[in-house]
């Protein structure tokens, strides 16, 4: 059998795992990646499927690891307005970039522009690449890990990174449990093209238990994420094209003229999740690995890119350190744990609040909605946090 040794082994190659492997070579690591999916990649023929919005924090990461530029050319879109609003009440809160002075208030960028730029960059950057491979077994020593891929190969990191999205096997092997908030929603996600323009920007509207947000796209049409309890979303898919336009254009209160064509849909089970430990020995969990939440206020990938910066700045700088310094690995769960906390229960709570149709909760969202809306000083502050600029 062969083994290498490496400073840091990412297990995942999803954006979160692939920005992270990015990172640490460019720091100076001697990094290899383990994705057990083929290579992503992309073309200007490659259809829209799974668009995520990025924040600016996000995007000064991508800066920093020097993908943005290579990311902006490919149907990435920089939008500057944002509205949400509810079913039930006139409220409505409204936020523009220029009130707020910034020069977006996100992005939309595909995941598989995302994963395809990083994957370029990586390989760019001398990180060896294990595409299309699984792992078969882990052994925890003291002063590294080693990895058991599904041939006859083994690699050995100082750090092991597990990146490897919600049901992560590496966090589970190690005995990391997780707290589990199984919302018993879907996400049904599509593409979608209305008959009045998007105004660029990103629209949200709560409507009982479905909550469905548009996000402007480059070319003109809108990328639905639209959250709804699991028996609904078994229905909605069963709809053929009219039938699940007329529905969506229901749920979304006719905001945008109507439904002009819908591309295939896709759905994703909603779980929010938080693990007990971010660190274990030599391990670290990042990304959806870490901690899932709600899509409503399009976070977790931001979250994910918020636990890469945390650790790039956590690790001991130097090439020859030991990654797995406990001090190191101690400073990333302070720096992120908590912070994940706040946007996880921060989202339960919006969820319940404009979910419930209690008179005393409706009357709350209404009045807090309308007074958010029309101070200045609070409108700054929450536009601030959802850009991660906080
Ligand atoms: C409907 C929906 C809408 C969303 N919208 C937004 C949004 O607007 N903004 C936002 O910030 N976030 C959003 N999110 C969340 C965001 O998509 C995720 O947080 C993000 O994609 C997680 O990235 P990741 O790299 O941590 O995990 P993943 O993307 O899940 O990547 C994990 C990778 O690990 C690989 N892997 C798994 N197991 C193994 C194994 N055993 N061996 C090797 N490889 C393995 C997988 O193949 C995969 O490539 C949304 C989520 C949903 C469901």
């Amino acid at each position: 059998m062969s083994r290498a040794l490496h400073d840091c082994v990412v297990v995942g190659g999803g954006a979160v795992g692939a920005a992270t492997a990015l990172g640490l070579a460019r720091a100076g690591r001697r990094v290899a990646l383990v994705e057990r999916n083929a290579r992503p990649a992309f073309t200007e023929e490659t259809p829209v499927t799974r668009v995520t919005t990025l924040n600016a924090a996000s995007m000064n990461l991508l800066d920093d690891l020097g993908v943005r530029s290579a990311i902006m050319t490919r149907r990435t879109h920089a939008f500057h307005g944002m509205e949400v609003w509810d079913a039930h009440s006139a409220a409505r809160i409204r936020f523009d970039a220029d009130e707020l002075g910034v020069p977006a208030l996100g992005w939309t960028v595909e995941l598989i522009v995302l994963e395809a730029s990083l994957w370029e960059a990586m390989e760019a950057e001398g990180v060896e690449l294990f595409p299309g491979t699984g792992w078969r077994a882990v052994d925890w020593r003291s002063d590294r890990v080693d990895l058991y891929l599904n041939d006859e190969r083994c690699l050995s990191g100082r750090l092991i990174l597990a990146a490897d999205g919600g049901e992560s096997r590496l966090r589970h092997q190690a005995g990391i449990g997780v707290r589990r908030n199984p919302y018993r929603m879907s996400g049904v996600v599509a593409t979608v093209r209305t008959r009045f323009p998007h105004e660029d920007t990103a629209w949200q509207r709560f409507n009982d238990e479905e909550i469905v947000a548009f996000l402007p796209l480059s070319d003109g049409r809108s990328s639905i994420v639209w959250s709804m309890p699991d028996y609904a979303a078994g229905e909605v898919l069963a709809l053929g094209d009219a039938e699940f336009s007329e529905r969506l254009d229901q749920s979304f209160g006719g905001r945008l003229g109507g439904i002009m064509g819908a591309d295939p849909r896709f759905v994703f089970p909603l779980v929010g999740r938080q693990a007990n430990d971010y660190v274990r020995g030599r391990l670290v969990l990042l990304g959806d690995a870490a901690h899932t939440i709600h899509p409503l206020a399009g976070q977790g990938l931001n979250l994910g890119f918020g636990d890469v910066r945390a650790l790039l700045e956590a690790l001991p700088q130097g090439a020859g350190s030991d990654p797995a310094s406990a001090r190191s690995l101690r400073t990333y769960t302070r720096a992120r744990r908590v912070e994940n906390e706040i946007m996880l229960r921060s989202m339960e709570g919006l969820r319940w609040l404009f979910g419930s149709k209690a008179p005393v909760a409706m009357h709350a969202r209404a009045a807090g909605v309308q007074q958010v809306d029309r101070t200045a000083w609070m409108k700054h502050f929450f536009a601030l946090r959802a850009l991660g600029l906080n």
